[in-house]
């Protein structure tokens, strides 16, 4: 058995693994003792991210491009360069008939940072244009605004081992215990280490997280700025502020002063929904312990204000001087195990390579010259809503779209969905083919993925590992540096810059790729000229900036209280209070807040073929309080409609003390795959922050009324390993074929169940099943076969 070490392709904690592997299979994984992140520790979705590699799953792969004839035509494979010439030439069309913004590609924090670079470069530099996103809008974006606004820079300035150093630990908007897993594993560690360490939790919900704290405020969605600002009102009364500090190191806060005079503790109490004293006595562990350290995450990030609720909360540590030394700061949890290599090579719609702004004519002008280009646009790009409104209505005309789910994961799914079907043009660029997106793809490119990719990516702390491969791509999946490398040699041909796309795109190895990323860092916050693969192999992963001649990375930034904004001090916002973009009425009188569960991943594409990842929650449920309920005269188990202004899904309803009344949740996984309709995220609106455009994902107002179907079944079909070691049925192909079916009944769930031979489970109810649909199930399940089978059937009853 021959091990690779490698990095987990989740989360952001960015867990190292080792992968074993034999034969060009990959049979298990550990956690990497000597990884800085998780010291040998994997949580369920790590531990298991071999089963989801397993031979079964190729069923899922995209192995071969594959090209649809014209849009009504099912795809049929081609070679790779029949596909990469077909999209030169039609991106090249759209480029030459209606500009480079009719043009789009919409990217992934799932991507390395080799791939992010080549893909930015292609887009700004080749195409001229900065219409290129990624899902990290969704997830990370109020995050990088956030501290940008307040601290001059998307750096976030702690690391992990600030958990045992600090005295008071506060989670904002993050249920780390299921996100975030070994990250929580460590506060834990620090907690029996520390025992006078306190944990705040502010969370709507009573989560697994806010059950481990000593303190647990379950505000209202929505209401963080009024209760930081009260915090503030707070400090400031009882004297708790460190004027020191914010005399020598920050600028703005008599107008913050100003305005928090108007937020008493009584008032936000009002707001939020919490006790008074419950924010007295916040403020006071926040301001007076030692050292405070703060984790956030979703949400506070996916708001219309998210941006907003970031400042406000690093307002209370500038006040207060809670940042730049070991065990404080503000500690952005990133979402996606690469979101952060992302932001550093500038790849959403409004940021250029290295930190660099786009509205600084110098710094685009650094840009260009670093790619040898005459000009990199100035104007920002259309970030994910608006990219896929543009896409509807035809301002965009051709979007690529790689390593990500849109048609799972935006809000607003009936748009998304809209959007796809209107494009003239859509490249899915995927490791798997069964994904929600891959449907509405012309062309489909096949990319190899976690086990088979080599780059880097960068987790929360600011580390960046080494991703290595383990065995070699299934089919003729390639890696997604090299096919955007190609196809830009393509369209450069195509666009007159043959000799330019050459030389820009001449790259044969990640390696090439991501020196010339480090040389981008150059003199920038994030300086990482004194690294290199080489040094990350030897010395193992190492924490940015780490400029030349440097012996290590930097643990900790701003320890100076020197910041990165035109007059080194850091700025604070005046955060005023603001109401969710929905508010609960008489027509849709809950509020629904979205989150995660512990053992799945986003859309689902991966932890979705695992069977064991599924035993935690095995099908999409809507968590209710009793109260809600009884009201509805609702029990465990029964089927409810839950509507917003978009449209409407069926769930089953449970009853749940992690929420409030006149509250509700579902966790964010569940698509078009797993469940009927287009999934839960077609709940949950469009509206964005204006100035991180990311979404309220958080947050809808809903009604939830009792649905009543006539008719149910279940369906199971478990799987049978041969001599070989194959399963029969191949669970994975089974489930595609089921999904077909999905949309015939009001509710449907479509899961896995089993340790060792996958259980197939289908459970649907409506009030008409049609015999075709039935007989076509018997069919799939091997049901209809008499000599095996005994049914009975009583039409009557
Ligand atoms: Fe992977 Fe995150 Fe779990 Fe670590 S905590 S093993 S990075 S999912």
């Amino acid at each position: 058995m021959a091990q690779t070490k490698s990095t987990c392709c989740y989360c952001g904690v960015g867990c190292g693994v080792i992968i074993e592997h034999e034969a060009g299979r990959i049979t298990g994984v550990r956690g990497d003792p000597d990884h800085p992140a998780n010291f040998g520790r994997l949580c369920t979705k790590g531990s298991t991210l071999h089963l989801s590699a397993a031979p079964d799953t190729l069923a899922n792969r995209a192995l071969y491009p594959e090209l649809r004839p014209h849009r009504d035509a099912p795809r049929a494979r081609v070679s790779w360069d029949e596909a990469l010439d077909t999209a030169a030439q039609r991106f090249a069309q759209i480029i030459t008939e209606h500009g480079p913004d009719a043009v789009a590609v919409y990217g992934a924090g799932q991507l390395l940072t080799e791939d992010y670079y080549v893909f930015n470069k292609l887009v700004k530099g080749l195409i001229g244009t900065n219409n290129l996103d990624t899902n990290s809008r969704l997830c990370m974006s109020s995050a990088v605004a956030g501290y940008k606004l307040s601290l001059g820079s998307d750096a976030p300035p702690c690391s992990y081992t600030d958990f045992q150093h600090a005295d008071s630990i506060f989670i904002s908007g993050s249920n780390a215990a299921f996100a975030h897993p070994i990250a929580f594993r460590r506060i834990e560690d620090a907690r029996k280490a520390k025992p006078e360490q306190k944990l705040v939790v502010i969370d709507p919900r009573r989560t697994d997280t806010a059950e481990a704290a000593d303190l647990h405020l379950a505000l209202l969605p929505g209401t963080d700025i009024a209760l930081y600002n009260a915090m503030l009102h707070v400090m400031l009364w009882e004297g708790w502020v460190n004027r020191d500090y914010i005399e020598a190191h920050t600028e703005g806060f008599d107008a913050l002063k100003r305005l928090v005079r108007e937020y008493s503790p009584a008032m936000a109490a009002s707001i939020c929904g919490l006790n008074k004293a419950d924010i007295e006595e916040a403020a006071r562990l926040f301001a007076t312990a030692p050292a405070t350290l703060s984790l956030y995450c979703q949400g506070l990030n996916q708001y219309s204000f998210g941006t907003h609720n970031n400042s406000a909360l690093i307002n209370l540590h500038l006040a207060t001087g809670q940042i730049g030394r070991p065990g404080a700061g503000p500690f952005s949890l990133t979402g996606q195990p690469n979101a952060m290599g992302g932001r550093e090579v500038g790849g959403l719609s409004n940021l250029l390579s290295a930190h660099r702004d786009m509205a600084n004519p110098a710094h685009r002008a650094e840009v260009a010259a670093l790619w040898g280009v005459d000009a990199v646009p100035d104007k920002p790009g259309k970030s994910a809503v608006e990219l896929f409104q543009a896409l509807k209505s035809g301002e965009v005309k051709a979007v690529w779209i790689a390593c990500t789910n849109p048609a799972q994961s935006m809000p607003d799914q009936p748009l998304i969905h809209e959007a796809l079907r209107q494009a003239e043009f859509v490249i899915v660029q995927e490791a798997f083919a069964h994904t929600e997106t891959c449907v509405y793809a012309d062309l489909l490119l096949p990319a190899t993925t976690w086990g088979e990719k080599e780059g880097s990516v960068t987790n929360s702390d600011r580390t960046i590992s080494r991703v290595r491969p383990a065995v070699a791509a299934p089919g003729e999946a390639r890696n997604d540096w090299a096919i955007a490398a190609d196809f830009a040699r393509r369209l450069g041909a195509r666009l007159g810059k043959a000799e330019l796309a050459e030389r820009m795109f001449a790259y044969t190895t990640p390696e090439e790729v991501w020196n010339e990323h480090r040389e981008s860092t150059r003199g920038r916050d994030l300086d990482i000229t004194g690294l290199s693969y080489a040094l990350l192999e030897s010395d193992g992963p190492q924490q940015w900036p780490f400029p030349t001649g440097a012996a290590q990375g930097r643990v900790r930034l701003y320890e100076d209280g020197v910041y990165p904004t035109p007059s080194g001090k850091a700025r604070f916002v005046a955060t005023e209070y603001k109401i969710t973009a929905e508010s609960p009425n008489a027509r849709y009188p809950l509020h629904l807040n979205t989150g995660r569960l512990r053992d799945q991943w986003h859309g689902m594409s991966r932890t979705g073929q695992v069977a064991r990842l599924y035993s935690h929650e095995s099908e999409p449920l809507l968590h209710m309080h009793k109260a809600d309920m009884e009201r509805r005269q609702l029990a465990d188990g029964d089927l409810v409609r839950v509507k917003s202004k978009r449209g409407s899904v069926v769930l089953k309803v449970l009853e749940s003390g992690t929420v409030r009344p006149g509250q509700c949740f579902v966790p964010m996984h569940w698509g078009g795959n797993t469940m009927g309709g287009e999934g839960v995220n077609t709940l949950l609106p469009a509206a964005f922050d204006p100035y991180s455009k990311q979404p309220e994902l958080k947050h809808a107002a809903v009604q939830v009324e009792k649905f009543k179907a006539s008719q149910s079944l279940v369906a199971l079909r478990r799987s049978e390993t041969d001599a070989d070691g194959n399963l029969h049925p191949n669970p994975q192909a089974l489930m595609q074929r089921l999904r077909q079916w999905l949309p015939q009944f009001e509710y449907a769930s479509l899961t896995l169940a089993g340790r060792n031979n996958p259980v197939v489970v289908l459970k649907a109810q409506a009030n008409e099943m049609p015999a075709e649909v039935l007989e076509a199930l018997d069919r799939e399940l091997a049901l209809d076969d008499p000599t095996r089978v005994l049914s009975y059937q009583d039409s009557r009853r």
